[in-house]
C-alpha cells in the first residue's frame, strides 16, 4: 500500500533581504532535501528549534507553497503533475490545524458556516439538514455542544476556538492532518486537552497526523515515529521510543538533555499528560 504522504527530497529557500544592491542575492535554505512517508492511522512527530524549519515543511506538505525541488506525493499521486483544480479537489484528503486559533477562524462567520466551509467545496449538493447535521456530529466528536451553531467566534475561548478549527479541518474526513504547534498558544491545561483530543481522533478516524512541535514532551507523547529538525536538514529520524532512549545524534542528545528542566517547572503540561 503506498504511504498517505510522501515527500522525497523537498527543498525550500527564501530570498533574503540584500544589505547593499550591489550585494550579492543570498538565499537561507529553510528546508534541505528532506524526504518521509506517513502511513495510515500513524503520526509523525516534527521536532526542532525555532527556525529549524518545520512550518516551512508544514506548508510545502500542505501544498501550500511550491518546493524548489523534490516530489511530493499524496496518497501515491504526484502533485507536480497536477492542475490547480485539480489540486482543489484533492484538498478535503489531507487538512492543517494552525498554531493561532485567533487567526484561524473568520470574525464574521457563525460556527456552522465557518466548520461547513470545507464540506460545502467537496459536497456541495449536501442539503441543509444533512449539512447542519455533518456539523453537528463534528462538533459533538470534538467536544463541542451542537447548540454553538449559530454562534461568533469571539464568543469562545482559545480552547473552544482550536476545536471549532478541529471540526473544520476533520468535516471532510480527510486521511491526514497536518498540526503545527496546534496547542502552543494556549494554557497550559487547555493544551492538555487538546492534545488529548487529537490522540483520541486519531484513533476514533484512523487518521495519519504529522505533528510538529517544539515541545519534545509533547512529541513523545503523541508521535509513533519521529524526525529531529536543525538548519533544515533532519538530522535523526526514528521509532519515538528508540529515539528518547537511544539518540545517535549530538542535536537530538542535546534536545532530550534540555527537557527535564522543562518539566520540573510546576506548570508543564506534556508529563502528565
Ligand atoms: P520553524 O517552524 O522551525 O520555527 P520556519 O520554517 O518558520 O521554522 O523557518 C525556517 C527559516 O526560514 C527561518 O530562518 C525563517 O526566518 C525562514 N523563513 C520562513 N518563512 C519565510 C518566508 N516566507 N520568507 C523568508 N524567510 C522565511
Amino acid at each position: 500500500m503506498s504511504p498517505v504522504l510522501e515527500a522525497r527530497d523537498l527543498c525550500k529557500s527564501y530570498a533574503l533581504p540584500r544589505g547593499t544592491l550591489l550585494e550579492r542575492q543570498r538565499r537561507l535554505q529553510a528546508v534541505k532535501n528532506v524526504s518521509l512517508r506517513v502511513e495510515a492511522g500513524e503520526t509523525l512527530g516534527i521536532v526542532g528549534e525555532s527556525g529549524s524549519g518545520k512550518s516551512t515543511l508544514a506548508r510545502l506538505l500542505m501544498a501550500l507553497e511550491k518546493p524548489d525541488s523534490g516530489q511530493l506525493l499524496w496518497q501515491g499521486e504526484d502533485l507536480t503533475a497536477l492542475t490547480a483544480a485539480e489540486l482543489r479537489a484533492r484538498r478535503h484528503g489531507i487538512q492543517m490545524v494552525f498554531q493561532d486559533p485567533y487567526g484561524s477562524l473568520d470574525p464574521r462567520m457563525r460556527i456552522l458556516d465557518t466548520v461547513a466551509e470545507p464540506l460545502d467545496m467537496t459536497e456541495p449538493g449536501l442539503s441543509r439538514e444533512d449539512r447542519r447535521a455533518r456539523v453537528a456530529d463534528i462538533l459533538e466528536r470534538v467536544g463541542l455542544n451542537p447548540e454553538v451553531l449559530a454562534r461568533y467566534p469571539h464568543q469562545f475561548s482559545g480552547g473552544q476556538r482550536q476545536r471549532i478549527a478541529i471540526a473544520r479541518a476533520l468535516i471532510t474526513r480527510p486521511r491526514i492532518l497536518v498540526a503545527d504547534e496546534p496547542a502552543s498558544a494556549l494554557d497550559v491545561s487547555i493544551q492538555a486537552q487538546i492534545l488529548n483530543l487529537l490522540a483520541d481522533l486519531k484513533l476514533e478516524f484512523g487518521l495519519a497526523m504529522v505533528f510538529i512541535s517544539h515541545d519534545l514532551g509533547i512529541v513523545r507523547y503523541l508521535s509513533d515515529r519521529m524526525m529531529v529538525m536543525q538548519h533544515g536538514v533532519v538530522v535523526e529520524e526514528g521509532e519515538t521510543e528508540r529515539v528518547f532512549t537511544a539518540p545517535s545524534h549530538d542535536y537530538t542528545r542535546a534536545l532530550i538533555a534540555a527537557m527535564p528542566r522543562l518539566f520540573e517547572e510546576e506548570d508543564h503540561g506534556a508529563q502528565r499528560l
